[in-house]
């Protein structure tokens, strides 16, 4: 299932589609993504200071943190996606009912971290049914976010009002918020235009674009450090770094390094730096390290993903 490597792929057709560089994008995107969780789940809650206190610069994959991680396991982030996933591909689109009931399977699994917001959307669901929780500004946090990406490779090519649309069926699953809302689409559309091929400078004009939209989001102020679930200082805290450096690895360090939330800020800026940077460009020590099944079950999916997403790029 799982796409070539793009080396030997030239070396066979001495050509590589634009096809096979998708592909191999969507899956550095969902890798990104799981890397980004697991990296940043060791130090997730622990201030900068903290940080360089215990590991210096924290710059492998070592499991432990607050939740006692096994080496290489990932957390909510890239657990929620993976249940996402198979929802989308199991409807063809995303069905907030079965987005629902694949997340209350999940709740069922007792997973290793669940965030508040989360775990209240639900239990809502579990007893009402409703798929839709109220509309609540006041906590827009990051938990609809951190589990975009599926989002972003069913919907490629589509136009934006469908992929927001889609966006806000999955979301409000447990996280209903005009602020959050805008800053999740932000980021599917980052990552929609890395994986065809944009710059860095064509991401730096979607953020533009979102600061345009709410002040709030305005990220050349001063460094954030510790930032929490709010969505605003998560994306601040991701923009920063993704606009500081020009490698995945350095990239992804500073901002788990950061710490507050750093498996989330880790995960978000893992799905966008991977098709910006390519598939090579994540080192090979963190793959290494990266629990074998999640490695699987991410880079199957991202390719699933991908190619139902052919539909709308005809
Ligand atoms: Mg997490």
């Amino acid at each position: 299932m799982f796409v070539s490597d793009p080396r030997i792929e030239l070396q066979r057709s001495g050509r590589l589609s634009a096809d096979h560089l998708l592909r191999w994008r969507a899956a550095a995107a969902y890798l990104g993504l799981a890397i980004g969780d697991a990296l940043g789940a060791t130090v997730e809650f622990m201030t900068p200071r903290e940080i360089h206190e215990v590991h210096g610069e924290h710059r492998d994959i070592a499991g432990g943190g607050w939740l006692r991680l096994r080496k290489g396991r990932v957390t909510d982030d890239t657990e929620m996606s993976l249940v996402l996933g198979r929802t989308i591909l199991a409807h063809g689109r995303v069905e907030p009912q079965a987005v629902a009931e694949g997340f209350s399977d999940w709740m069922r699994t007792k997973p290793v971290d669940i965030g508040h917001t989360v775990r209240r959307g639900i239990s809502l669901y579990r007893r009402t049914g409703t798929v839709e929780v109220p509309e609540n500004d006041y906590d827009a946090g990051n938990g609809a976010c951190m589990r975009c990406l599926p989002v972003a490779l069913a919907t490629l090519g589509a136009p934006v009002e469908e992929v927001a649309a889609a966006n806000l069926r999955q979301s409000h699953v447990t996280h209903h918020s005009t602020l959050a809302d805008l800053g999740t689409l932000c980021v599917i559309r980052m990552v929609q235009t890395a994986l065809l091929g944009g710059t860095r400078t064509a991401l730096r004009q979607l953020a533009d674009e979102l600061v345009a939209a709410d002040k709030r989001y305005a990220y050349d102020r001063k460094r954030i450090e510790n930032p929490g679930g709010y969505i605003v200082e998560t994306l601040r805290a991701v923009f920063q770094a993704l606009f500081s450096t020009d490698d995945f690895e350095t990239a992804l360090i500073d901002v788990v390094n950061r710490g507050g939330d750093a498996d989330t800020t880790g995960a978000i800026l893992g799905m966008i730096a991977g098709p910006l940077y390519g598939f090579d460009a994540i080192p090979r020590r963190w793959r290494r390290t990266l629990d074998a099944d999640t490695q699987q079950a991410c880079l199957t999916q991202s390719q699933e993903l991908i190619a139902l997403s052919a539909s709308h790029r005809q």
